[in-house]
């Protein structure tokens, strides 16, 4: 996946940065070029938002996390294509239930925010009406534990082990707000540079985004005196 250029990490920063960390993932994805990105089952979006984070960024994602056993700073560094490779199938999935199978789609950011909408107590049943529309109840339980098993599959996880105390745990790596968060630092430093580019020379905005990253840097450093 090619990386974004600066002016569209901008605008992709600035389209999402209102809106909820769901809908951001699916931001920097159209922003890519990727069509539907709403309809791609999660393991299929999280595996472009991987592939896209090392198109940005590159490979390592550095993560710090607290320790449960000691309270500890815990750091670790994780591959992107590691975490690919554990992503799960995207496909449909037969369950048995007390009505005979029944196939059961992939979850997709569309169904997450529909699902989310409704109050807590009835989501269960929102999330079988719309992946299973026509549903017995019988069926519902059976259903909804695929569902819940789908989920599982589709996320992230992280093993840290403790030097400190020796405990071992895992964290959930949610790769859709660990993007955005980086997103969000680079699209700030980058108007930090026009900001000073501007101060220095009088460029508009287009015209520092335009200049190729290696010139802009050493002109930055001229223009900061460094
Ligand atoms: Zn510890």
């Amino acid at each position: 996946m090619a990386a974004l250029s600066s002016s569209d990490l901008l605008a992709a920063w600035d389209a999402g940065r209102a809106r909820r960390p769901l809908d951001r993932a699916l931001w920097l994805l159209w922003a890519t070029g990727t069509d539907a990105a709403q309809d791609l089952p999660l393991a299929d979006r999280d595996r472009r938002l991987l592939r896209l984070r090392e198109a940005l960024f590159g490979r390592q994602i550095a993560l710090l996390a607290t320790c449960p056993g000691c309270a500890a700073q815990v750091e670790i560094s994780v591959d992107t294509q590691d975490l690919q490779r554990h992503l799960g199938d995207c496909g449909e999935v037969m369950v048995e239930t007390p009505d005979g199978p029944v196939t059961l789609r992939a979850m997709t950011s569309a169904d997450l925010a529909q699902i989310s909408s409704v109050p807590e107590d009835e989501r269960e049943a929102a999330a079988c009406d719309r992946l299973t529309p026509a549903l017995p109840a019988a069926a519902r339980t059976a259903i909804y534990n695929a569902i819940e098993a789908q989920l599982a599959e589709a996320e992230l996880t992280v093993r840290l082990v403790c030097t400190d105390c020796g405990t071992s745990w895992r964290e959930t790596l949610d790769i859709a707000d660990c993007l955005w968060v980086e997103v969000d630092t680079a699209a700030r430093r980058l108007m930090a540079d026009v900001a000073d580019l501007a101060g220095a020379f009088g460029w508009s905005e287009a015209q520092s985004l335009a200049v190729p990253a290696a010139r802009r840097a050493v002109y930055l450093a001229h223009a900061r005196g460094i």
